[in-house]
C-alpha cells in the first residue's frame, strides 16, 4: 500500500453509518443518529427530471467543469444568496462536495504545505489534507468562548508553511455559523499572507439565524478564497453525488486540470436534475421548518439532562454534547442504549467527553432516542430512574 494513504484514517461517520445499517439489518433495535444525512426523500421535481432525462437518452459523458446552464444557474445562486462573484467559468461542478474539497486542496498545495483546521471540525478535512501530502494543522477553538475564530488562536499556529485555513459554516459538528467580527479576523490574519480560504458551506440552508456569511463575498478575501458548497443537505440529495467549488481563476485552473485525468465530468442527467433542484425553493423551506423543530425539542430534551451540556446549533442538523461525567461514551450508549452517535475524538484532538448526535431523524426517533440517553445517564448517575415513561 502506497505509504501515504496507508496513515489515512478511515472516516468516522461513514464508518458508523455503515455500522447502525448492518445491525439494523441483523434485527437489532438501534437508534442511528451517526450519520449527517437528511432522511427526507429528494423532492419529486428533480427525481422528475433525472428520469425523464435518463429516457430521453441523456447518458453521455458531459465533459468538462459542468454544464455550461448549471454553472450560469450556479453563479446567479452564488450571486443572490451570498454576494458572492464569480463567473461561471469560474465553477466546477463534482460529485459530492466532498470530491470538490479534494480536488481543491490537492491542486492548491505542495507538499509539506501546512493546512490550519480550526477543531472541532469535519472528519475528512485532516485526511485530505494527508492524501494531498499536506500536514494538517489543528486549531483547538475554545468551548467555552463558543468556538469563536480569533486572529489571536489562527496566529499562534502560522508558520511560513501555512498554505491553507479550511472553514466550515455552518458548522460540523458544533452549528456555529461564522459571523462578521470573525470574518474580520481572518482579514487580518490572511492580509499579506499566500493563504487561501476553503469555505465549506455544504449546510448553508440550514440556518436558524438568519443568513450566513461567505467570507468569498468580501473585497479582501475574494481572490483568495475558494467556496464549496453542494446539493446533498440543502435538497436532501446525499445519494446524487452532486457538488461544486467556485473560486479565482488560478486556483480553478489548477482544479481543471486535475479533474480532466479523475471524473472527466459529473454525470449530465444529474446535473439537469440539479437546475430544478436549484428551484425548490418551497421544499427547502418546509425541510427547514422541520430541521428548526427538531432542534427545539432535541436540544432543550438534551441539556434537560443532568450531565449533558449542548450548545443551541446556529445551523446543521448537529448536536454537540459535552458530557461532564465520563470519557468515551459513545461505545457504552451503543452497547447499553442502543443509540449512535459519533464519538467527538472523530473531530479532533480534546473531544473524548464529547458526541455528535444528528437530529436529521425523525420526530418519534429522537423522541426515542432521549428517551434512551435518559435511561442510560440515569443509570450511569447511579440515580433513581423514576420519571422515564
Ligand atoms: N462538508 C461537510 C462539513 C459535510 O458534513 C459533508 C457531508 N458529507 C460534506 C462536506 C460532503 O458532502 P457531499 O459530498 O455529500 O456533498
Ligand atoms: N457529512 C456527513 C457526516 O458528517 C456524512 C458522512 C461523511 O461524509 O462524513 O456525518
Amino acid at each position: 500500500m502506497n505509504d501515504v494513504i496507508r496513515q489515512i484514517n478511515s472516516s468516522a461517520s461513514m464508518d458508523l453509518i455503515a455500522k447502525a445499517k448492518a445491525l439494523k439489518e441483523a434485527g437489532a433495535n438501534i437508534i442511528s443518529l451517526a450519520g449527517g444525512e437528511p432522511d427526507f426523500d429528494t423532492p419529486k421535481a428533480i427525481k422528475d427530471k433525472a428520469i425523464e432525462e435518463i429516457l430521453k437518452g441523456n447518458i453521455h459523458y458531459a465533459v468538462g467543469k459542468g454544464l455550461p446552464k448549471l454553472r450560469e444557474k450556479i453563479a446567479q445562486k452564488l450571486m443572490l444568496d451570498n454576494r458572492v462573484n464569480v463567473s461561471s467559468e469560474n465553477i466546477i461542478v463534482t460529485p459530492g462536495a466532498k470530491m470538490a474539497i479534494y480536488l481543491a486542496v490537492r491542486s492548491c498545495i505542495n507538499a509539506g504545505d501546512e493546512v490550519l483546521i480550526p477543531t472541532p471540525s469535519w472528519v475528512s478535512y485532516t485526511e485530505i489534507v494527508k492524501m494531498s501530502l499536506g500536514i494538517p494543522i489543528e486549531v483547538p477553538l475554545s468551548y467555552e468562548d463558543g468556538y469563536t475564530i480569533r486572529a489571536s488562536v489562527l496566529e499562534q499556529y502560522i508558520s511560513e508553511k501555512t498554505r491553507m485555513i479550511i472553514l466550515c459554516s455552518p458548522n460540523n459538528p458544533t452549528g456555529r455559523v461564522i459571523n462578521e467580527e470573525e470574518i474580520q479576523e481572518l482579514i487580518r490574519v490572511v492580509k499579506n499572507r499566500d493563504i487561501v480560504i476553503l469555505s465549506d458551506e455544504v449546510y448553508e440552508k440550514i440556518n436558524y439565524i438568519g443568513k450566513g456569511i461567505s467570507p468569498g463575498s468580501y473585497d479582501e478575501l475574494a481572490d483568495k478564497t475558494i467556496t464549496i458548497n453542494g446539493f446533498s443537505k440543502a435538497y436532501a440529495m446525499t445519494g446524487w453525488r452532486l457538488g461544486y467549488l467556485a473560486g479565482p481563476s488560478k486556483y480553478i485552473d489548477a482544479v481543471d486540470k486535475l479533474y480532466a485525468h479523475t471524473i472527466t465530468g459529473t454525470s449530465p442527467f444529474i446535473q439537469e436534475a440539479a437546475t430544478v433542484a436549484l428551484e425548490c425553493h418551497d421544499d427547502v423551506i418546509n425541510m427547514q421548518k422541520e430541521y428548526l423543530r427538531r432542534k427545539e425539542y432535541f436540544i432543550k430534551s438534551l441539556n434537560a439532562l443532568d450531565g449533558i451540556e449542548v450548545i443551541e446549533p446556529e445551523g446543521g442538523f448537529y448536536a454537540w454534547c459535552r458530557f461532564s461525567f465520563k470519557q468515551d461514551i459513545a461505545g457504552e450508549l451503543l452497547e447499553k442504549a442502543s443509540v449512535i452517535g459519533v464519538p467527538g475524538r472523530a473531530y479532533g484532538t480534546g473531544f473524548d467527553n464529547y458526541i455528535r448526535f444528528s437530529f436529521a431523524n425523525s420526530m418519534d426517533e429522537l423522541i426515542e432516542a432521549v428517551r434512551r440517553i435518559k435511561k442510560y445517564i440515569c443509570e450511569v448517575n447511579n440515580s433513581r430512574y423514576s420519571d422515564v415513561i
